[in-house]
């Protein structure tokens, strides 16, 4: 839905909680909000009523062009060479900042994606103490010396990339700009970020903090727009250094490709997943079923890492199941803003559609829709907790990422057949064991092909601990030290020493 029109730059939003604010609508580059250089606007909705929220401007080839200007030309300068410590307090007074507006995005995040109050809360949360870490791991990026005898001196340092493109998706939109933005801007590259376009709106507020934060101008710049237009446009850039991504894994590819095919830039992808969650007969139930809830509801399932495949064993089959479903009944689903709403709404129409189709074809693959299958009300992307049983390793359901509040379950025996069908996948980003026995956690955590596997939880994150995926769940690491290798790259000097000791 766009338009042409001199849109202003920002607009006055009263928000459901009460508190109006000034939400920025602009490009942000170069440290200033612009329009387009078509002046092409687009619409964004919020979820939960179907409205149209405001008008924000499109970025073009041109725009991302002048916005790679600005970030060149901030890169090569005291921004890369200087003091390190001067990034990283710029980005701990991001910290601050974001944490003094907090309640303005919280509320900002819940009014454009539709997640609830309680989940946005606990994003801001975590892009707090993110940036927080990012900054105070500014300084500490250090390279070494090697010995290769007392003739020469070698030393290794590391280096940030340059320019670095990233496109972010819209189920935790702040989550992800600042799992972008902190670990590329603490080791010295400047940025040009696009946010998806049905959840452009928290990014550009937080562009504003950025700047009042001294974070100087053309390092950091963000450009709305749609992954064919502006996205293509990052990831085709001859002057862009790497892109990363975190989105769908059929774009991933895309991406990657074009990455490649522009100028062989570096690339990270954090992509889908169809994530196991394994109940064995020895595990706290209680527990596990609100592990299994928080697995597949929280965030009304819009997790790369939910926990969508859910394993049973056939001692606990019956009474796990019986509570799951009771549980999964229980789940309240409306108004974001209410906090008696454990989930909020699908971000968008077209995830209403994805989630709807899958449970047609679910019921045509003769799996049993045990609860759900259904919108909730009749405004707002509403979806009613689903669950499908008997599920089987052929069945699209299981197969294929949904990206809902709708999960699949199946029943096993014994443990190696529970390690069996969890790596049944081309996906490999996460998995969850429920066991009280440390040996049986051990062996399965050991052979399961993910890169985070979560015992006697889910969904349960922390910014000194990595996380992405294996197979086609992605390309690097984000968060914890890892996080660091994918913004940096190594250099080597290798000084000849005149060993007569005259020089
Ligand atoms: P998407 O991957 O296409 O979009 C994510 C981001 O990529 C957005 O910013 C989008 O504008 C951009 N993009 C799209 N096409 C692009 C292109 N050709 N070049 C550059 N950028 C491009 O996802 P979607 O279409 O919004 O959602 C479809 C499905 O993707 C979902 O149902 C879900 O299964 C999956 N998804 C996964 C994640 C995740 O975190 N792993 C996030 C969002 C969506």
């Amino acid at each position: 839905i766009r338009c042409y029109s001199q849109y202003p730059l920002s607009k006055t939003i009263t928000l459901p909680t009460g508190e109006s604010y000034e939400q920025p609508t602009g490009l942000f580059i170069n440290n200033q909000f612009v329009p387009g250089k078509q002046h092409k606007t687009f619409e964004v909705l919020n979820p939960s009523t179907e409205e149209v929220i405001c008008q924000v401007h499109e970025a073009r080839a041109e725009d991302v062009d002048l916005a790679v200007d600005a970030a060149e030309k901030a890169f090569e300068g005291d921004w890369s060479l200087g003091d390190p410590a001067v990034r990283g307090r710029a980005l701990t007074n991001l910290a601050d900042l974001m944490e003094a507006h907090k309640d303005t995005l919280i509320a900002i995040e819940s009014l454009d994606n539709g997640k609830t109050l309680a989940n946005a809360t606990g994003d801001v949360a975590l892009v707090v103490n993110y940036l927080r870490y990012c900054g105070g791991y500014a300084d500490k990026l250090d390279g070494k010396v090697v010995n290769t005898g007392s003739d020469y001196l070698n030393i290794v340092k590391r280096e940030p990339l340059g320019v670095c493109g990233q496109i972010i998706p819209w189920n935790f939109p702040l989550l992800m700009w600042s799992w972008k933005v902190g670990p590329a801007l603490a080791s010295g590259n400047t940025v040009v970020l696009k946010t998806a376009e049905s959840t452009p709106l928290s990014a550009l507020y937080a562009a504003n903090l950025a700047k009042e934060a001294g974070i100087p101008a053309g390092v950091l710049n963000i450009v709305s727009g749609f992954g064919k237009i502006t996205g293509e446009a990052i990831s085709t850039h001859p002057r862009i250094r790497k892109v990363a991504f975190t989105g769908s894994t059929r774009t991933g590819k895309h991406i990657m490709a074009a990455a490649a095919q522009s100028n062989v830039k570096k690339v990270t992808l954090e992509l889908g997943g169809k994530s196991a969650n394994i109940v064995f007969n020895d595990c706290d139930v209680k527990k596990t079923v609100e592990n299994l809830v928080t697995g597949i509801f929280y965030n009304s399932g819009e997790v790369c890492c939910a926990g969508s495949r859910i394993f049973i064993q056939d001692g606990v089959y019956n009474e796990v199941l019986a509570e799951f479903k009771a549980a999964a009944e229980a789940v309240k689903v409306g108004n974001p803003f209410d906090p008696s709403n454990y989930q909020g709404a699908q971000t968008s129409q077209q995830q209403v559609d994805k989630i709807l189709g899958f449970v047609d074809i679910g019921k045509k693959e003769g799996a049993t829709l045990i609860t759900g299958g259904e919108r909730s009300g009749d405004k707002g992307y509403f979806i009613k907790p689903t669950l499908f049983a008997d599920v089987t390793p052929k069945m699209k359901i299981w197969t294929d990422e949904i990206f809902g509040p709708f999960g699949v379950i199946a029943k096993f025996k014994t443990v190696d057949e529970a390690i069996a069908l969890a790596n049944d996948s081309e996906y490999g980003l996460a998995a969850g064991i429920h066991t009280l026995n440390l040996n049986t956690a051990k062996y399965v955590a050991d052979r399961i092909k993910a890169g985070t596997v979560w015992i006697n939880t889910y969904n349960d994150f922390h910014n000194a601990v990595p996380f992405g995926g294996y197979k086609q769940s992605g390309i690097g690491r984000e968060m914890g030290e890892s996080a660091f290798d994918n913004y940096t790259q190594v250099k080597a000097i290798r000084i000849k020493i005149d060993e007569s000791g005259n020089n």
